[in-house]
Formats: C-alpha cells, sequence, structure tokens
C-alpha cells in the first residue's frame, strides 16, 4: 500500500495541486492538518480534498478558522490572515473543517498535527520533545506536521535521533519506531521553497520525502490580489 503524506498545506491550491500532480498513483492520501490559513484559496484546497477522500487530523489554523479560541494565540499576521479566511469560507468548508479529529489513528500509523503530546500546539523541535511523543506511540510509525520542517525522529535504544529529511531521502521504519514529519505543501520554511511531502510504503515501512516546484508568483499575486498579508506572501519565495 502506498500512501501520500501531505502537511501544513495552507489554503495553497497551487502547491497542492503541483504535489498531486507528482505523487502519481496511490492507494490513500492522508493529511496533518493546517489545510487552510497564510494563503488564498481555502475552499478550493478543502474542496480538493474532499474530492479526493483524503482523511486527516485538525491543525491550529483549522481549529481557528472553524471560529475556536485558537486565533488569539495567532501572531498579527497570522491572525489577519485567519480573520481573512474566516469570513471568507463557505459553510461547507467550515463544517469539514470542524469535522476534523484531533488525531486519528489508520492503518499502522498515528497522525497528529503537533505532537502526540499536545496534537495542536507542541512543535517537535528538539530530540527530547521527540521522545515524550515516541513514549506514547502505540503504532509503529507516527506522523506530524506544524514545525513545516521535513523530519525524521527515530528511536535507537533508549536515545531518540533527528534528522533532517532532504529531497529524496528514505527511511526504514520497520522495527524502529519512528516520528515522521513531511514538512509543507504551502509554506516550507526549511529554507527550499518547493512543496515538501512523504509517501510512506506501508508494507515494506520505508517512508520517502519529496520536493516539487510550483508557481509561486501565481500564489503571490494572488495574496497580493485579496490583501492578504504580503510579508506572508513574500515568504513563500524563500521557503522561509
Ligand atoms: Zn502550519
Amino acid at each position: 500500500m502506498r500512501i501520500a503524506v501531505l502537511s501544513d498545506i495552507h489554503s495553497n491550491l497551487v502547491a497542492l495541486d503541483a504535489v498531486l500532480a507528482d505523487i502519481g498513483s496511490v492507494d490513500a492520501v492522508w493529511h496533518l492538518g493546517d489545510v487552510v490559513g497564510y494563503g488564498p484559496e481555502p475552499d478550493a484546497v478543502v474542496e480538493r480534498l474532499a474530492g479526493i477522500g483524503a482523511v486527516g487530523v485538525r491543525g491550529n489554523h483549522d481549529a481557528a478558522a472553524a471560529g475556536g479560541p485558537e486565533i488569539e494565540a495567532f501572531n498579527p499576521e497570522a491572525r489577519r490572515a485567519m480573520e481573512w479566511t474566516r469570513k471568507r469560507i463557505a459553510p461547507v468548508t467550515r463544517d469539514w473543517l470542524a469535522a476534523l479529529p484531533e488525531r486519528l489513528i489508520v492503518d499502522d500509523a498515528s497522525l497528529v498535527h503537533g505532537s502526540l503530546r499536545d496534537p495542536t500546539w507542541e512543535y517537535v523541535t528538539s530530540a527530547a520533545i521527540a521522545k515524550a511523543s515516541l513514549d506514547v506511540l502505540t503504532t509503529p510509525v507516527g506522523l506530524h506536521g506544524h514545525t513545516h520542517v521535513p523530519m525524521a525522529w527515530v528511536r535507537a535504544g533508549s536515545r531518540v535521533r533527528g534528522a533532517a529529511a532532504g529531497t529524496d531521502a528514505r527511511l526504514s521504519y520497520d522495527g524502529r519506531p519512528s516520528l515522521l514529519n513531511p514538512g509543507s505543501v504551502g509554506q516550507p520554511r526549511d529554507g527550499d521553497p518547493r512543496a515538501s511531502y512523504l509517501v510512506l510504503d506501508a508494507d515494506a515501512r520505508v517512508a520517502s520525502w519529496h520536493r516539487v516546484a510550483y508557481d509561486i508568483e501565481a500564489v503571490v499575486a494572488a495574496m497580493r490580489s485579496v490583501e492578504l498579508p504580503i510579508r506572508l506572501a513574500e515568504r513563500l519565495r524563500h521557503g522561509l
């Protein structure tokens, strides 16, 4: 079984479509939240994911878009983009976002947005934080996003090792409890502006990371035209 794992799409339909075209044939698409927020096309992104039968979890931006108090914790630009998103989205989009669970176990994988310890907010940015999630992992692999940085955290004996997952990185998680981050489709933050995603070969228990270029200028122009914060548009050019 071949599964595409997407995270932090952030209303970036151009990036999502580039990724879906690049993936080719898969048996399932899973997403790890932050489907909306920041970008210009929340309704179209949700419609696309719903159309392909993607299953997944709720991120902090999805919770805020559905009306949750999470918006109070946003920085000023994220908040402006979220207020725009709230006004703009159709009821069907809001309902779809509101129905996303905080966590989901599918087949051999545990899906969350932030971490297994705090699925909405915790950023897994160190081996100690990753270990707290691996300590409560009940499936062979955990999948998370939120940092927008592709990473693998792997238990090795009593220790946890982290490794940045560069282009075409591969990892066997067979017999090695792992917490994997696909990076971000719609707003990468590892210095590479290309959309990032992960593919799981669930039978062999091998993960592979992939990058795909998309028309960033089209998204920047769309964000300008609807008056989303300009800094949120310009950061897409730099992958930061
Ligand atoms: Zn995000």
